[in-house]
């Protein structure tokens, strides 16, 4: 008898140690980081390891997986259902935003986030109202239709955004004012790079002219600060405060830096349930479209010194977790024999097969908490729902 509780006590013991031992092997993802580089494939990346000497944030990176970028309808995505993908988890048909391929409204990772009860923000290096971040927050079946996603942004219920495009908030054919709507929902709203960089505010929407986000002109047609943009509540706010006067400091170049460690900053001030972060780097894209070699090496550089901001910063932040991956390829970007020498005076020089998007995979990255779940060939739409089993 005496003989059998002790089995018993020792059995016990055992499931006490292998369940301990499991729930601690558990990854334990309270931040989410999710970095989209748009048109991001294996020609962009490449052209940054041959042209960057130093150790790349790329190659910090331990897990590493690949990800088919198809759409509901074509093998070739557009950059909406490519944005859905990546934050529904629903393949839809080339030219919807948010929404199924029968029209129906999609509940993304970013809203699941707020329903966990964590802190969401998006920054962007192009307009809030864009599709890869509209894919995030609204659904309309066109992302020409940039008024109804501004009106949807002012409920997407995001604590922090920059980005720009202010036109689509003030210059509208209804004549609404969206900063004052937003301003009435309880954020801070700045039109001016200062001022986001040096509000206390745990809750505010960056809106910027374009000059201040984009590091050079891509090519592609943006709206840049509306004409008259004076007469919104905003910027009579900010005209009325100490951040008048202050709107020309620009510093394109390392604005996705600064705009990235700023909204983690106010992400992260006084929150124990954690956040979700989208960041896109929209211009790897339009270098793509361009097939401008010199450019998307640039770009891809800045994305690099992102990336390695946000690697030392997982290091800092142990729940966090940093899921790095493009919509779709952008420029059917290759390198092609060229007689250059390796180290040479001739510049890395990369060719394209197309103006438009590839349906080549993409690359993963993942860093921190969690990310051995990225390795591995994937579908696009697994990888909101990894990030969704994941957080807690
Ligand atoms: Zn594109």
């Amino acid at each position: 008898m005496k003989k059998k509780a002790s089995v018993a006590i020792a059995l016990l013991a055992v499931l006490a140690v292998t369940s301990c031992s499991s729930a601690k092997d558990e990854p334990q993802v309270k931040n989410v980081i999710y970095l989209i580089g748009d048109g991001m494939g294996f020609g962009a990346v490449t052209s940054l390891l041959l042209a960057e000497d130093s150790v790349t944030g790329f190659e910090q990176a331990p897990v590493i997986g690949l990800n088919e970028t198809c759409s509901a309808n074509n093998y070739v995505t557009d950059s909406p259902a490519g944005g859905t993908a990546l934050a529904a988890g629903v393949r839809t048909r080339n030219g919807y935003c948010g929404l199924d391929p029968e029209g129906n409204r999609l509940t993304t990772i970013l809203h699941k986030a707020q329903a966990m009860g964590k802190k969401t923000g998006i920054v962007v290096n192009t307009t809030l109202t864009e599709a890869t971040p509209a894919a995030f927050y609204a659904g309309v079946t066109s992302r020409g239709m940039t008024y109804e996603i501004a009106e949807q942004f002012t409920v997407s219920g995001v604590d922090v955004a920059i980005g720009s495009g202010l036109d689509h908030f003030i210059s509208r054919p209804d004549s609404l004012d969206l900063t004052a709507t937003l301003i009435d929902k309880g954020y801070d709203v700045y039109l001016n790079w200062s001022a986001v960089l040096n509000t206390p505010s745990d809750k505010f929407i960056g809106i910027l002219p374009m000059a201040d986000v984009h590091r050079q002109e891509s090519g592609r047609k943006e709206a840049g600060a509306a004409a008259g943009h004076e007469v919104c509540l905003a910027a009579r706010l900010a005209s009325a405060s100490e951040d008048a006067g202050a709107s020309d400091l620009s510093e394109p170049t390392v604005y996705l830096q600064k705009a990235s460690a700023k909204a983690l900053e106010t992400l992260s001030r006084d929150n124990d349930n954690g956040y979700f972060l989208m960041i896109e780097s929209a211009l790897i894209d339009g270098y793509g479209h361009n097939n401008d070699s010199e450019g998307m090496i640039a770009e891809m550089k800045e994305f690099d010194a992102l990336l390695r901001q946000l690697v030392a910063y997982v290091d800092q932040h142990p729940e966090t977790l940093l899921v790095v991956t493009a919509d779709h390829e952008t420029g059917g970007t290759w390198l092609n024999y060229t007689g250059y020498e390796v180290g040479g005076s001739s510049p890395v020089t990369m060719s394209y097969s197309t103006r438009g998007h590839s349906g080549v995979v993409v690359p993963i990255f993942a860093y921190g908490e969690g990310a051995e779940a990225f390795a591995g060939v994937m579908k696009n739409t697994d990888i909101p729902k990894k990030i969704e089993q994941l957080m807690k």
